[in-house]
């Protein structure tokens, strides 16, 4: 019998650890999660998967590495509030970048060499040119973008170093919900954008929309959507491709294709049949006017498109999962 890969995924109790979880699972992978449980939910994880445990336990990461065999890591233990870090730049520095350096330290001593990790879209800051290719200038412009434009670059330095092969995907936007799994979007806060509206339905208290005078048709931000699901299977395209000997690279995870808030908003009107109750506030600092991917070197290299992420299908799935899990 072919013998699956063992892979270890930081962070797998978070929103978009969990639905990779689930899917590597099915696929056969054995997995292995450790979640610190600061933001995740023990209960979006098969228990027996699940070690709670810190990325600053040196020991603990070794020995589960080295008792898992541990063929690769994914790596999405993070924080993610981009307005927060913003405030308190040195919970991210230490979190997201001195974190990651205390597993890839655990890694090089178990003979780890291959890893997946969670980037994002805020490492280009405010683009130049739109859809962003992954050569566009890297320059983030707040502290969480830079905790992952520090990480990439060690990246960079341990395949010189030690043959670390990554891939890092710098995510768009993650929405939806997988309701056979019952995992979908529980952030607390919820800063996101459509559980947000969604909410605003189902309770009628209006959300706020971060300004409406931005260079664009409709003059409402630009952001590209991808559905968690399609997120996942990028992350099991990347491991594949890395367990093939594939090369350290970066890869958009976005579908290409941009939405602005109000046409995020006509779509959940049409998917529940209810007015969005909404004000216009001011611009959220910090956002640039579109964000959206140029993802062809993502379908090229790991033969991955997105199967769920028309807007219908996602805001389908995060209407059944706000109403399951919230009202
Ligand atoms: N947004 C908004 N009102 C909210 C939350 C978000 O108008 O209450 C806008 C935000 O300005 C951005 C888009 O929705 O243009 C997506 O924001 P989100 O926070 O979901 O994701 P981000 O783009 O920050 O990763």
């Amino acid at each position: 019998m072919l013998l699956m890969p063992n892979i270890l995924v930081t962070g797998g109790a978070g929103y978009i650890g969990s639905h990779t979880v689930y899917q590597l699972q099915r696929q056969g992978f054995t997995v292995s999660v450790i979640d610190d449980l600061s933001k995740g939910h023990s209960a979006s994880v098969p228990a027996d998967a699940l070690h709670v445990c810190s990325l600053f336990d040196h020991p603990q990461l070794v020995a589960l590495m080295r008792s898992g065999r541990i063929d690769a890591v994914i790596h999405f233990a993070a924080f993610i509030s981009v307005g927060e870090s913003g405030k308190e730049p040195e919970k991210y520095f230490h979190n997201n970048t001195a974190g990651s350096m205390s597993l890839f330290a655990a890694m090089a001593e178990a003979g780890v060499r291959k890893l997946v990790f969670s980037s994002t879209a805020a490492v280009y800051g405010n683009p130049t040119q739109v859809p962003i290719p992954e050569t566009a200038a890297i320059q983030a412009v707040n502290p969480y973008g830079e905790s992952k434009v520090m990480v990439e670059k060690v990246l960079d330095w341990l395949d010189t170093a030690r043959g670390v092969r990554s891939v890092r995907l710098r995510y768009f936007n993650a929405c939806g919900a997988n309701n056979d799994a019952g995992l979908g979007e529980r952030h607390d806060p919820e800063t996101h954008l459509i559980p947000l509206i969604l909410r605003a339905v189902r309770t009628g208290r209006p959300v706020t929309l971060f300004g409406d005078d931005y260079p664009t048709p409709d003059g409402t931000c630009i952001r590209d959507y991808i559905h968690v699901d399609d997120l996942a299977s990028a992350h099991i395209a990347a491991v594949n491709y890395l367990l093939g000997g594939g090369a350290t690279a970066a890869f958009n995870a976005g579908t290409g294709r941009g939405y602005s808030v109000r046409e995020v908003i006509n779509a959940v009107e049409r998917v529940t049949g209810k007015e969005v109750p909404h004000t216009i506030g001011p611009r959220r600092e910090g956002d640039p006017a579109q964000l959206v991917a140029d993802s062809s070197k993502l379908r090229q290299t790991l033969d991955w498109q997105p199967r769920h992420s028309t807007l219908e299908e996602i805001v389908e799935s995060a209407w059944v999962f706000e109403n399951r899990n919230f009202a």
